[in-house]
């Protein structure tokens, strides 16, 4: 037997989570079974420990879109019993059940082995959102990041706290957003150089091109913060568009992709080809300091979560969640 965090819907839709002994033979098909060990909070897990958003097909469900642990049994002759692996992605923790539980059974097709100096415990404080960090960052680079700050927004988020670290190592200026001012010695330690107040970004302004300021911006927000930063991008730059955080309406015009050449590249973590996923967690590996990457660590356990949940839906989280669930 061992712990996981389930969701159940009664008769009314109402949903509730309980952490519950359950069997192997419980366990969803496929082809590998891990022993997680960590997995964490993003906002989706928000939603799906929650009334579930549209994501969760069935219940009874376990959340938790990602999970690192240690192979124990497979199917597949790609993994072996005791391979550390990491998830994202796939819709596990949606549709499948995924790693708030202290096993989970997969497809070997959306595992990825964990790379050479990552741990299990550090793999989950980047997660989902460190993952897309990179996949970001990654994308903005495909397309030239210019001279000139590199905008973060939703910067005391998961998302932008790895893309904070991430970019300020590769040498880039960092201008994080946040509506949190008491985050603002946080994002410095990260390596910002610049705080930017969400007002400031998110007042009323009628014209469509400003000044030429940002060089790349990863978005985390999206609706009309990132209506307002397409204006203040620099000719050419380009805005990778991770999340919607602030909202799914697009209140822009096309003004910044006609007269400014600006390029606003959606970003996908959930379908990423395993090429593309390993690529990226090499690039986290070698990229992403260790040190930095602990100051945005929180540790949670399995019974932490439906109030963490609730947490992350309400912008009140800090950096990544690390969710132990063996404590
Ligand atoms: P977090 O909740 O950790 O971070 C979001 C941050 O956005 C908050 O910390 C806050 O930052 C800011 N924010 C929240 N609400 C508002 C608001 N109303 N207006 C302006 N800013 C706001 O979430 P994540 O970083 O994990 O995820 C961010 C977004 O990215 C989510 O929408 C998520 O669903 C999406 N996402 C998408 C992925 C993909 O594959 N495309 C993968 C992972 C996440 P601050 O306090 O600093 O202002």
């Amino acid at each position: 037997m061992f712990n996981a965090l389930v969701v159940n819907e009664d008769d009314a839709g109402k949903t509730s989570a309980a952490v519950t002994q359950m069997s192997v033979d419980q366990l969803p098909e496929g082809d590998v079974t891990v022993a997680v060990e960590y997995s964490t909070v993003n906002y989706k897990d928000g939603l799906c420990i929650g009334p579930g958003g549209g994501l969760v097909r069935n219940y009874p469900h376990v959340p938790g879109i990602d999970f690192a642990g240690t192979v124990e049994a497979s199917d597949d002759p790609r993994y072996k019993a005791g391979d550390k692996v990491v998830l994202t992605g796939w819709r596990v923790g949606e549709a499948h059940w995924g790693g708030y539980a202290q096993k989970a059974r997969i497809k070997a097709d959306w595992l990825v082995p964990l790379p050479a100096g990552v741990d299990t415990r550090q793999a989950m404080a980047v997660g989902t959102a460190g993952f897309t960090a990179m996949l970001s960052v990654m994308a903005l680079e495909d397309h030239g990041i210019k001279d000139g700050p590199v905008l973060v927004t939703g910067a005391a988020g998961g998302v932008g706290s790895v893309a904070t670290a991430i970019l300020a190592h590769l040498g880039h200026q960092v201008a994080g957003v946040t509506g949190r001012p008491e985050t603002a010695e946080y994002l410095k330690s990260l390596g910002a150089s610049q705080i930017v107040a969400r007002e400031e970004i998110n007042e009323t302004v009628k014209r469509p091109l400003e000044g030429e300021t940002w060089g790349g911006c990863v978005d985390a927000v999206g609706g009309a913060m990132l209506a307002r930063v397409l204006g203040q991008m620099q000719y050419g730059a380009s805005v990778a568009a991770v999340g919607l955080a602030g909202g799914a309406g697009l209140p822009a015009t096309v003004i910044p992709f006609l007269l400014r050449g600006v390029n606003l590249l959606g970003i996908d973590s959930v379908m990423q080809p395993y090429d593309n996923r390993l690529r990226a967690w090499e690039r986290i590996a070698r990229d992403l300091p260790m040190d930095k990457l602990e100051a945005m660590v929180r540790p949670a356990t399995l019974s932490d979560l439906p109030a963490l949940g609730a947490d992350i839906l309400n912008g009140q989280v800090q950096g990544r969640v690390v969710v132990d669930v063996n404590a």
